[in-house]
């Protein structure tokens, strides 16, 4: 609330009212008979990504590092399918772990965990900072679409949603480290798309602006966030809710993003236009 106060100018903005709208709008249906891997699926925007998928009947397979947050989502859920798995995207033995859940079909993969770095500038960035930021934003990323993709070959189909961020499409959004590792999900995004786009598998990534999540909040989810990225989070458009950029994600996902592929989707108020 502190944030979406500072970005409007202290007062509430509509987005307040909205929010409750947003938290009940489905598509029913829209995701029936489908298996979806969600990842930072306990909190934010993947959390409102895994809510939205289930309660469009989709099979939710809910990935994160928190188990009681995990659990908190899937009680909120009980006549959805959701499937928890803790799992830690910079181990690479946890990946078996998320195909063991998921079964033998795998329709949608939203790749939403990531981390925020501290706002550093190249001289000032720690080789703590660049090599966590990269181990969940890109490595963990990659590690599981590389795992998910043969088993949507198998079907010839599948959907994959990365995100990205709006420090993807410019340099100005966050430290070098994150941005740095936002364009190399674009360029896993576009690589991915066109090498299996004639085998069925749309690869698309949303690139939100400003979020109200835990990624900004000292003493959350977020590892490196806090004071530097609040304030600049002031100076940006409207901050959107995560239930927005569900919006924008599902919509990918499903089978409404039937002629889309390769694309990098901004959601994000007009931000990259400004
Ligand atoms: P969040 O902190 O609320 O959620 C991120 C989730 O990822 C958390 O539940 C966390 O536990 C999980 N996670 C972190 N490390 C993990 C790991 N190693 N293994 C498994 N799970 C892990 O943040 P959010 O804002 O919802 O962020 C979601 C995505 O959106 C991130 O990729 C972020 O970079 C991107 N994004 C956010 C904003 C924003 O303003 N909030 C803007 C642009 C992009």
């Amino acid at each position: 609330d502190d944030l979406v106060l500072r970005a409007n100018g202290g007062t509430m903005p509509e987005t307040s009212t909205d929010d409750a709208v947003w938290r009940e709008r489905i598509t029913p249906g829209r995701f029936d008979g489908k298996t979806v891997v969600v990842t930072g699926a306990a909190s934010g925007i993947g959390r409102a990504t895994a809510s939205r998928i289930a309660r469009e009947g989709g099979r939710v397979v809910a990935v994160d590092i928190s188990a009681e947050r995990l659990e908190a989502l899937a009680s909120e859920l009980p006549d959805s399918e959701v499937v928890t798995v803790v799992a830690d995207l910079t181990d690479a033995d946890h990946v078996q772990r998320i195909l063991d859940a998921a079964g033998p079909r795998i329709d949608g993969l939203a790749n939403v965990a990531g981390i925020s770095d501290d706002f550093s500038p190249i001289h000032e960035v720690t080789d703590d900072v660049w090599e966590r930021v990269f181990a969940i934003n890109v490595d963990g990323l990659f590690r599981l679409t590389r795992a998910v993709v043969p088993v949507m070959l198998a079907a010839e189909r599948g959907s994959i949603v990365n995100v990205a961020s709006e420090a993807a499409l410019r340099g100005s959004a966050a430290g070098v480290a994150y941005t740095a590792s936002k364009h190399a999900v674009v360029g896993i995004t576009r690589s991915t798309a066109f090498m299996y786009g004639p085998r069925g598998i749309r690869v698309n990534a949303v690139a939100p602006g400003g979020v109200a999540t835990g990624i900004a909040s000292a003493g959350t989810t977020s590892e490196f966030g806090g004071g530097r990225l609040r304030e600049f989070l002031a100076l940006i458009p409207p901050i959107a809710a995560a239930e927005h950029l569900a919006a924008s994600i599902t919509f990918l996902l499903s089978d409404d993003g039937v002629n889309i592929s390769g694309a990098i989707l901004p959601s994000d108020n007009a931000w990259s236009v400004q």
